[in-house]
């Protein structure tokens, strides 16, 4: 099956963040293999040096990223519309150091993401066995109140992989405490990232649900399409099945561009 055409894939990695593979390059090249009319990288932003370093680029590596996308952007100039974004943690107490971040360059799109809760990273395969000791209604209420808060910072474009503690297959018990958080991010005007990562994990669904794609859309909130490639090959993943949960939902797709949205 082929896309219709002027898809945009814009959640992906680069090898600066310590775990993706591939030059950007290649990134931009399987764009444009697969059909799309571009792509915005978002890799995983610097954040304080206390905080989740392992998992991506140093604040002194930032401009590296930059020149990289730019070179890329030259190069595929004409035939891939190539964007510069930046895929940010909301993490309480770290907004003043993002906002440094965020000002040093000109993003097109920038997703606020959750990716712990207090020190335990949730979506890390390695601390799995956390969730054993956990309630699940209330880990989403915890989860839902974070993101909640990354919505009212005022920094992001897009909240990132909305319903990512499912990720193993710890569903949430219902949705309330994330139909609350999609009261606010409609209230506030903010897309969400379509997340078609979710296709690769145990859950084996993207993020969001199909019924929280129709909860969102129901509050006007639109979709930006992003399979999260950590590798070339994962460029476009899936955006056939991601169009069609979005299309049933009666929802609309957009990109960023200058952190401006567009239809
Ligand atoms: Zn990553
Ligand atoms: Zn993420």
């Amino acid at each position: 099956m082929s896309l219709p055409s002027g898809l945009y894939d814009s959640h992906m990695h680069t090898p600066l963040c310590g775990h993706a593979t591939g030059h950007p390059r290649e990134y931009a090249q399987a764009a444009l293999d697969a059909g799309l009319a571009g792509l915005c990288f978002t890799d995983h932003m610097p954040m304080p040096a206390w905080y989740d370093a392992p998992w991506r680029m140093r604040l002194d590596q930032l401009s590296e990223y930059v020149d990289t996308v730019r070179e890329v952007q030259a190069e595929f100039a004409g035939r891939l519309d190539v964007r510069l974004g930046l895929e940010a943690d909301f993490h309480p107490g770290t907004e003043r150091f993002v906002e440094r971040v965020l000002a040093a360059h000109d993003w097109d799109y920038v997703i606020g993401s959750v990716h712990y809760l207090g020190a335990w990273g949730f979506d890390n395969p390695e601390f799995l066995a956390e969730y054993d000791d956990r309630d699940l209604g209330q880990l989403y209420r915890h989860y839902a109140a974070l993101v909640e808060g990354a919505a009212r910072t005022g920094l992001f474009d897009a909240i990132g992989h909305l319903d990512l503690p499912k990720k193993f297959g710890h569903r949430a018990p219902d949705d309330s405490a994330l139909l609350r958080v999609l009261d606010v991010v409609a209230g506030l005007g903010l897309a969400l990232d379509f997340n078609t990562a979710g296709w690769r994990k145990p859950v084996a669904e993207a993020y969001p649900s199909p019924e929280l794609t129709r909860e969102a859309t129901a509050r006007g909130i639109p979709f930006v399409l992003g399979s999260d490639a950590h590798a070339p090959g994962e460029v476009g993943f899936r955006f056939g099945d991601a169009l069609a949960q979005i299309t049933e939902a009666g929802g609309r797709v957009v990109t960023f561009q200058g952190r401006q949205a567009r239809g």
